[in-house]
């Protein structure tokens, strides 16, 4: 198990003091709730968690770790509609991969349904709760506006008896959906409109994945989330600011229903990141129109397809801790998340050669049939590690296409007609002669010879002002299929679009470019399916879990070596 508390990326901020955590730590020290910190992640399974998720995880079990408090994993699934085991498995092994535990301490809403009505029963006894028979429409214009008050139901001062026997019969199923309502007796005239009688339970005649056909009664979340809270013996409810408004709900039940230490609620800013979306119904129309391959499509921010991509969940967390938390809603530009992947990856990914627009070179002056092993390091001197492998060098290899020009501006320093470059790790080689196909007149192999007296010696004089290209041997060469990524959107808010515009109009066409016939050094013939590598000046890469295979590997980009896009829109 990793050390989660003296490390910053795994806590989630370590020493940070962001608002919550003084709040948690006040607390600690004034003995509220005895010294204990129990906090919860509370999805509801009706789609993929995305990076936005991903900030709730690191916060809520990150401020548990530190605190030596508890964090639950609940899931919030009280609405029969939209909610699938195949989201609960996906959940479960995302928040696990992220690095967090939750222990024993694994819940479902739908396992309260029983108190929750008992609950219920107690506000309608207490005089605090009324069933309503107004239509929908009824209640909305009872509800009044902003500046206006709203006007109370006629149905609100039914007497107690009435009340319990209604309530009784909307769960035994009596009454079709939409008959009746559970409301908290409000203010209608509240200026928070939440609290103008709110809804606490409906009439749902639907199939729940877990309780079957068990209920047709089902609490909303201001209801069943407050008293899920309580009943877990929650200390600190984080949420984000969308919920400022509820938070006069959440205390109006747990002051009714519950004593002092009962759990709070407090909001933070939720991850709005740029390029990309993060709501759940538009993740949900990508996957089911086919815009992306599935939920694990790399270009998705969801944590499956971050993994795909083969962002690593400690980049994800170095990401989380970095960005903290906060009360106003912002933009998070992508380069932050990537700029912690990147950072993340450096250590951790051997270097390696890899020529994706392959251009062939033949060596004149090298001897037919010789091979040389060259001993190429697979780390740069700035990482602490050791560790190389052996390349092969032959008389034919291949370079990168884009490494070489015709008529090259004059601060060039890759390969130019009658210049010179070396290749890494090896020697340098002069290009003496382009070969061109006689219908178009492209270059389509250079003819180069080379110093075999550069090995291991330091440039000097022109050569100083020239790079070191990654090439790989012709006969030893490794093909494979490389997918490089780009923002999956052209716009940095798509979610709002403008009038008449859907995120739709805004998928980036050049999100995904699939290169094949590239070449990687042989070496690469035994990379397993999750290996990641720095494939030299290209960025960094991860054999493909699905479609990868020992031999014929298929690779994804999983970014870039510097925040350079080469996004064209229209491209
Ligand atoms: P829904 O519209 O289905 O409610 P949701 O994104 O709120 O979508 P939940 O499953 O309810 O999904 O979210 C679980 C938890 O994750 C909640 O506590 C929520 O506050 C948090 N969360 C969701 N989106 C973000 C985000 N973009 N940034 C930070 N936290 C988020
Ligand atoms: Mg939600």
């Amino acid at each position: 198990m990793p050390d989660f508390k003296s490390d910053p990326q795994l806590s989630g901020g370590g020493e940070s003091r962001d608002f919550l955590r003084e709040i948690v730590r006040r607390d600690m020290l004034a003995g509220a709730y005895d010294g204990r910190v129990v906090t919860r992640f509370p999805p509801e399974p009706n789609g993929y968690l995305h990076i936005g998720h991903a900030k709730s995880i690191c916060l809520n079990f990150g401020v548990a770790r530190e605190f030596d408090g508890v964090c639950h994993l609940r899931f919030d699934d009280t609405n029969p509609e939209t909610e699938d085991m195949k989201y609960v498995e996906s959940i479960i092994r995302d928040v696990r991969w992220l690095g967090y535990d939750w222990g024993e301490k694994l819940f479902f809403a739908s396992d309260y349904f029983e108190p929750l009505y008992e609950f219920a029963a107690r506000l309608i006894r207490d005089g605090k709760a009324y069933v309503d028979s107004q239509t929908e429409e009824e209640i909305r214009e009872h509800r009044g506006t902003v500046t206006e008050a709203g006007r109370e139901s006629p149905y609100r001062d039914r007497s107690v008896e009435e009340n319990l026997d209604l309530f009784a019969r909307m769960r035994a199923g009596e009454f079709p959906d939409g008959a009746h309502v559970l409301r908290a007796k409000g203010d209608m005239a509240a200026s928070n409109m939440k609290m103008r009688d709110p809804l606490l339970y409906r009439i749902r005649h639907a199939t729940h994945y877990r309780r079957g056909d068990d209920w047709c009664l089902y609490p909303m979340y201001d209801f069943a989330h407050p008293l899920s809270d309580a009943v877990e013996k929650i200390t600190h409810s984080i949420c984000t600011l969308e919920f400022e408004n509820n938070r006069a709900i959440y205390d109006w039940l747990l002051d009714n229903l519950f004593q002092e230490p009962r759990p709070h609620q407090y909001e933070f800013a939720r991850l709005n990141l740029d390029y990309t979306i993060m709501s759940k119904r538009k993740l949900l129309e990508l996957v089911e129109e086919g815009l992306v391959s599935g939920w694990d499509d790399p270009r998705l921010p969801t944590i499956a397809g971050m993994r795909r991509r083969g962002y690593t969940p400690e980049g994800i967390r170095l990401f989380a801790a970095r960005i903290g938390v906060d009360k106003s809603n912002s933009r998070v530009s992508m380069d932050l998340l990537e700029d912690a992947i990147r950072d993340d990856l450096n250590a951790r990914a051997p270097r390696v050669m890899a020529v994706l627009r392959p251009l062939k070179v033949t060596i004149a002056n090298y001897p037919e049939g010789k091979v040389e092993w060259l001993e190429a390091p697979h780390w740069p001197r700035d990482i602490d590690k050791e560790g190389s492998r052996k390349v092969p060098l032959s008389r034919e290899i291949f370079i990168e296409r884009t490494d070489f020009l015709e008529n090259p501006p004059a601060d060039w320093i890759r390969l130019r007609p009658g210049g010179e470059v070396r290749l890494r790790s090896a020697y340098f080689i002069r290009c003496e002669e382009i070969i061109r196909d006689p219908a178009t007149g492209d270059a389509i192999e250079l003819r180069c010879t080379y110093d075999p007296d550069s090995l291991g010696k330091p440039a000097k004089g022109a050569r100083k002002k020239t790079t070191a290209a990654q090439w790989v041997s012709a006969s030893h060469a490794l093909p494979a299929e490389v997918r490089l990524y780009d923002r999956l959107f052209t716009t940095a808010d798509p979610e709002s679009a403008g009038e008449g515009r859907s995120f739709r109009d805004f998928l980036n066409p050049g999100s995904v470019e699939v290169l094949t016939g590239c070449m990687l050094e042989p070496g690469l013939a035994d990379a397993s399916p999750g290996d990641r590598f720095q494939f030299l000046r290209h960025g960094y890469f991860i054999a493909d879990e699905a479609d990868s295979r020992p031999g014929s590997p298929v690779f994804n980009r999983i970014v870039d070596l510097k925040d350079r896009y080469r996004l064209q829109p229209g491209k």
